[in-house]
């Protein structure tokens, strides 16, 4: 009897541990629902009456966030995003390579114009074929698209797209269309922010870049791609030639890579680039 009741109370704390992580945790995810609620008006307000030029394209864009809090939250999701994708990869000849590139990419005129501080970090993920980037300028790469890679042209058009990404402000403007995530990050930010709730920020930063983007968004990263690659004095049309490791990648594979959209199509996106690379030529580039 004694050793029964011992054993219950044993079990009835396990499950009540249980629930009480749950329900704490619920309890944490409502509180932050009100709160994220609560802001939501006012959200809507900001969103609807707030524009921001965007310092580089002079687009006017519904951004909420500054480029501060992008850097941040880039920053700070970072790790969980390389975390999911086996961490950094150890090799560093490979990691020196990237950050080459990245350099010798950054160093434009407009991209220093944008203002984000980048970073390139190269990912032990050798099976999902990818390549994304987290606003305000930590970008990435899995070893996996990095191994099928042939040369450092084709590498310099996969991050000049994602430098597209960054300084188009994709992931901002995307994330502005959520009032709720906006409201849970922003609460966040202005509260404790606690590890739990820097773990959340993280995670739901990390589901929005794992996101494909729009057509229109897509374009005008490889359009960014190919200006950069000339910019930096690789060959452009390498680019047709990432659509086609891509396109080969992809091939039955149910996952796939933020970089290959499915619409638009990979024909559509090659002749695009074409026309980038005849449009960026006629300029002199
Ligand atoms: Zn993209």
């Amino acid at each position: 009897m004694y050793s029964r009741r011992q054993a219950n109370p044993y079990g009835g704390q396990g499950g009540g541990y249980n629930r009480r992580g749950r329900g704490g945790g619920s309890g944490r995810f409502k509180f932050m629902l009100m709160i994220g609620l609560a802001m939501a008006a006012f959200q809507t307000f900001k969103f609807f009456t707030n524009t921001q030029t965007n310092p580089v394209t002079g687009e006017a864009q519904r951004v909420t966030w500054t480029t501060e809090e992008e850097v941040q939250l880039g920053l700070q999701s970072a790790p969980q995003m390389a975390a999911q994708h086996g961490g950094l990869h150890p090799d560093q000849e490979a990691q020196e390579l990237l950050d080459r590139v990245g350099e010798r990419l950054s160093r434009s005129e407009v991209v220093q114009k944008s203002g984000y501080p980048y970073d390139f970090h190269l990912l032990a993920d050798d099976k999902v074929v990818n390549a994304f980037a987290l606003p305000g300028g930590q970008t990435f790469i899995t070893a996996a698209l990095f191994a099928r890679l042939e040369n450092e042209d084709q590498l310099a058009g996969v991050m000049g797209h994602e430098i597209g990404h960054v300084i188009h402000r994709h992931g901002a403007v995307r994330t502005a269309k959520s009032n709720f995530i906006q409201g849970l990050i922003q609460s966040v930010m202005i509260g404790s922010g606690g590890d739990h709730s820097m773990a959340q920020i993280a995670n739901v930063v990390g589901q929005y870049a794992n996101m494909k983007y729009g057509r229109d968004q897509e374009l005008e990263s490889d359009d960014w791609g190919v200006r950069l690659m000339m910019e930096a004095g690789y060959d452009p049309l390498q680019m047709i030639k990432v659509m086609d490791i891509l396109e080969e990648a992809s091939g039955g594979a149910g996952n796939r890579p933020e970089f290959q959209s499915t619409h638009p199509s990979p024909e559509n996106r090659r002749q695009k680039i074409l026309d980038c690379v005849e449009k960026y030529k006629n300029q002199g580039y």
